[in-house]
């Protein structure tokens, strides 16, 4: 770099979801020094899991995509969708262009339970089954047999809390929704009438948050079922809330207690909320018929609650089961990685390996964190590894690309991605869809393949 010239840098972001937009928009902020920002994604649509994670039936939350056009907006941003890095472009690759780099791709893999039946058929991940009916192009040849009256998922997270949801709404609640169209068929003619969530610990422990749980009780066809048992507080968790109290978790218990006092059976499904049971052994030859629980007793290790289990078992029949324990992140191909936390190796954002910080690396988001917190964490997390950005640029701590003017790296990404797609190209796809859900009161009918998608816009 020449020091007299204004600093003026290139970024590559991979991952244009929210973690992908915050460092964006942070970075084009900047007035000294300036960054040019493209931004990538494996495939042609933008906003990475509020397209195809957040529920479709919240469709509030997907408001925050219209501050990520605003970003996009801007005239040193470039959008290269259906780009993946390690197939179409190498890390090797993005440093003879860019001076940094960030990594914001989430958390991509779901994790075990660790229990005997888990690869039965229709045992399933959570994962799996929301990038279904969000209509994942990897996704959306997913089968699931919903000719099973009863369901059961494992984890009372909010990911859980959404597959349960999505289990219990009704054809006339989700066709006014932007949920895949084939999932949409399918859930329709869903024979699903019981489902039941599974939390290892008590309510106070519960991961999902008060307003996800409270809609959970309001369900049109859905009846919430848990026990006055379920829902008392262990002792152990009643000490343990009296010496920390907390409004919000305060809030949840009675939340709960109040479910346990609805005596209303009048409704065609059943959500079945159990706590302090944990999975054993999912049952079955070939397929999914059970799942064995355990009943837990909550006790106090070190500065943790944690359940142990009792002698104290049940079966419950079910043709189908989802593991909802969270995400883990995927390694990257030539990025350090803590395999055990499934994150990239990093100080505040900055990448390091054995020798230190690599220079001209970053990570942000559930890759550099672990995959915690909503939509809006992200843009903190961001805001961290940006400053840092902003720190080495300034000390001349980066990637020294060996071509960095934005046509170069553009007819060699072009070079490598025939079917990428740019911000106008998503733009033409948005607009086809939303046109197409018009007719139908819906916001948009999704185009669900990488072809689909190339076609529609090429017409
Ligand atoms: P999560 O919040 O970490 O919940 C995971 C759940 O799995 C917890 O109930 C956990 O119990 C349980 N679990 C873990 N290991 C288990 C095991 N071996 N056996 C039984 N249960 C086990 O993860 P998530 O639901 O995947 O959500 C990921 C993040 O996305 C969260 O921050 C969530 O809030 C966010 N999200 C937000 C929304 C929204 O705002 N509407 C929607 C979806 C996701 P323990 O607590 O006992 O570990």
């Amino acid at each position: 770099m020449n020091d007299s010239a204004p600093l003026r840098l290139r970024v590559a972001i991979i991952g244009a979801g929210p973690a992908g937009f915050y460092t964006a928009e942070q970075l084009l902020r900047s007035e000294d020094p300036q960054f040019e920002v493209d931004l990538f994604d494996q495939l042609p649509t933008p906003y990475g899991l509020v397209r195809a994670g957040v529920a479709p039936d919240h469709a509030k939350i997907k408001n925050v995509t219209r501050k990520y056009d605003a970003t996009a907006r801007h005239e040193s941003f470039r959008f290269y969708g259906n780009v993946t890095l390690n197939s179409d472009v190498s890390v090797t690759d993005l440093r003879m262009f860019y001076h940094q780099i960030v990594y914001c791709t989430g958390a991509q893999e779901d994790r075990l339970i660790g229990i005997p039946g888990e690869d039965l058929r229709h045992s399933h991940s959570a994962t799996e089954f929301v990038a279904w009916y969000n209509g994942h192009p990897d996704f959306r040849d997913r089968e699931f047999d919903l000719s099973k009256p009863v369901a059961v998922v494992v984890g009372v997270g909010n990911v859980a809390v959404d597959v349960a949801r999505i289990l219990c709404r009704t054809c006339e609640e989700l066709k006014t929704t932007d949920i895949a169209d084939y999932a949409l068929a399918q859930l329709a003619e869903s024979a699903v009438e019981d489902v039941y969530m599974l939390g290892r610990r008590g309510p106070a422990q519960a991961a999902f948050t008060n307003p996800e749980a409270k809609e959970l009780g309001e369900l049109p066809d859905a009846d919430i079922l848990v026990s006055s048992r379920d829902a008392a507080l262990d002792p152990v968790s009643r000490q343990w809330l009296a010496d920390n109290p907390d409004r919000l978790t305060e809030r949840k218990v009675e939340l709960i207690e109040e479910f346990a006092g609805m005596s209303s059976r009048t409704k065609r499904k059943r959500l079945h909320l159990r706590f302090l049971v944990s999975p054993v052994e999912i049952l079955g030859s070939e397929e999914v018929t059970g799942i064995r629980i355990v009943r837990n007793e909550i006790n106090l290790v070190g500065e943790r609650l944690r359940p142990s289990p009792t002698s104290e078992t049940e079966v419950i029949d079910c043709g189908l089961v989802f593991r909802s324990v969270g995400y883990r992140g995927r390694a990257i191909e030539d990025v350090p990685f803590d395999d055990k936390r499934a994150i990239v190796r990093n100080e505040g954002g900055r990448v390091v390996d054995d020798d230190g910080f690599r220079p001209g690396e970053y990570v942000a988001g559930w890759i550099k964190r672990g995959p915690t917190g909503v939509i809006g964490t992200n843009k903190a997390d961001a805001q961290e590894t940006v400053a840092l950005m902003i720190e080495d640029a300034k000390s001349r701590r980066t990637n020294l690309p060996t071509q960095p003017g934005p046509a170069a790296a553009d007819s060699f990404i072009r070079s490598r991605s025939p079917d990428l797609f740019s911000w106008a190209d998503w733009q033409r796809l948005d607009h086809i869809e939303t046109e197409r859900g018009k007719p139908c009161g819906r916001p948009r009918i999704k185009c669900t393949t990488r072809d689909e998608m190339i076609a529609a816009i090429r017409k």
